[in-house]
């Protein structure tokens, strides 16, 4: 698979070695268990000597082929699949760090992973400290020898700020631990995380992986930058003397999924399994129009702000240009005058759904300040780019003509 294009691997990759059928999409294997005909045959599969399943929450050959379809988008080693991407951080942060140690994570962040650093992490006795997003020598500061490893979203989501990638993987490289990127915002699609020389990636496959918002879902994906028998967590490094490079995702799928029961359903790999094979596609639609919405918005007087990485505007153009290939994503905020004339467009929108998720096929928009960002303290808004003013947009799959004229017709009636 490795030398076709992306959609290419996107549509062929993930076909079950087990399945014998012919079946062109990956059948739902929607049971709790599997059966082997001997108790030697059962042993083996659980000491794995050999190549089975036992039981769903473990693993499913629906969910390997989804996984299998995310480890060739990235060019990876391996995938973890999970029940939401908030699980599969959960899961991260469980296989790498323990009481005691400490994490470095980019300051803005989505607002369930912000509460769950803040209220569930914190909690285990790991201590997390939070640093500008897009300054490479915060983190450098930050780092010390009980640090675990760095964390920061490919697109700070909804600061729409975006850090040197390729810079923060050097720097973990040198201190010795995992650069880990949350690249839903982009997606496999956008950001090539191994060439940047990033250890893992981790997404929320409900965003732009799955079709039309349909299921949710995440998946953690070693891209194979890092030497896990050098790593600073105990379990890992032993876990490396068995599994080799496999050692995190052995630990991930032991203590995330087996023990701690986070696994990905059958059903929900199946959607988002067919939603990858038009991936590409889709969001090349999706830049598109993002792209067309953010210039008009950018001209528009009752429009504040703009912050779209796709407008020379954004301090970080250039570097997002390089660093996504040429496209920007989907995602952008505005700033319009004041917290009612926020509230005030939001119902005179015809086609965007006031809605929290993004990567839908539905354009949506959202009042972050008053929603998902309510019960976060101000001054951690205001460093997350939140502000009473704003409004996030994640630009959907209606024709670009349509998705236009649905603004311009709201902003005239405010
Ligand atoms: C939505 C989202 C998550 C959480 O994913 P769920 O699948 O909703 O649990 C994590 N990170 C980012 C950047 C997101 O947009």
């Amino acid at each position: 698979m490795k030398d076709y294009a992306f959609s290419t691997r996107a549509i062929h990759a993930g076909q079950s070695p087990l399945d014998r059928s012919g079946a062109s999409t990956p059948p739902i294997y929607q049971t709790a268990a599997f059966s082997q005909d001997t108790g030697e045959a059962l042993a083996d599969v659980f000491t794995g000597r050999r190549f089975g399943h036992i039981y769903t929450r473990i693993s499913n050959p629906t969910v390997s082929a989804f996984e299998a379809k995310v480890t060739t988008l990235e060019n990876g080693l391996g995938s973890v699949a999970t029940a939401s991407g908030m699980a599969a951080i959960l899961v991260l942060v469980q296989a790498l760090a323990a009481a005691g140690d400490e994490l470095v994570v980019a300051k803005s962040l989505f607002g369930g992973t912000y509460h769950l650093f803040e209220d569930v992490v914190s909690k285990f006795g790991i201590k997390v400290h939070y640093v500008d997003t897009t300054n490479p020598a915060a983190y450098e500061a930050a780092i010390n020898p009980k640090t675990r490893f760095i964390f920061v979203e490919s697109i700070g989501n909804p600061k729409i700020d975006v850090p040197p990638i390729a810079q923060l993987a050097e720097i973990a490289k040198r201190s010795g631990i995992p650069l880990v990127v949350d690249s839903t915002v982009t997606s496999p699609y956008l950001l090539p995380a191994k060439q940047l020389g990033v250890s893992i990636a981790v997404h929320s496959a409900t965003k732009y992986m799955g079709i039309g918002g349909s299921a949710i879902g995440g998946v953690l994906v070693d891209l194979g930058n890092f030497t896990w028998k050098a790593c600073k967590s105990p379990d890992i490094r032993e876990a490396a003397g068995r599994f080799g490079d496999f050692a995190f995702l052995a630990i991930a799928r032991r203590n995330g999924l087996s023990s701690g029961g986070a696994c990905l359903s059958p059903m929900n790999a199946y959607l988002l399994s067919l939603g990858i094979e038009t991936m590409g596609l889709r969001l090349n639609q999706h830049c598109r129009s993002a792209l067309s919405l953010a210039t008009y918005l950018h001209s528009h007087p009752k429009v504040k702000a703009v912050r779209y990485p796709g407008l020379p505007s954004h301090p970080a153009h250039e570097l997002a240009r390089a660093q996504f290939g040429g496209k920007f994503g989907a995602l952008m905020t505005i700033e319009l005058g004041s917290q009612a004339e926020c509230f005030s467009l939001i119902p005179k929108l015809k086609l965007a759904k006031n809605q929290a998720n993004i990567g839908d096929s539905r354009t949506l928009i959202i009042h972050p300040a008053s929603t998902i960002y309510h019960d976060v303290p101000t001054d951690v808004q205001a460093s997350a780019g939140v502000t009473p003013n704003l409004l996030r947009i994640s630009v959907g799959l209606e024709d670009e003509v349509d998705i236009l004229n649905d603004f311009q017709a709201a902003l005239d009636q405010i």
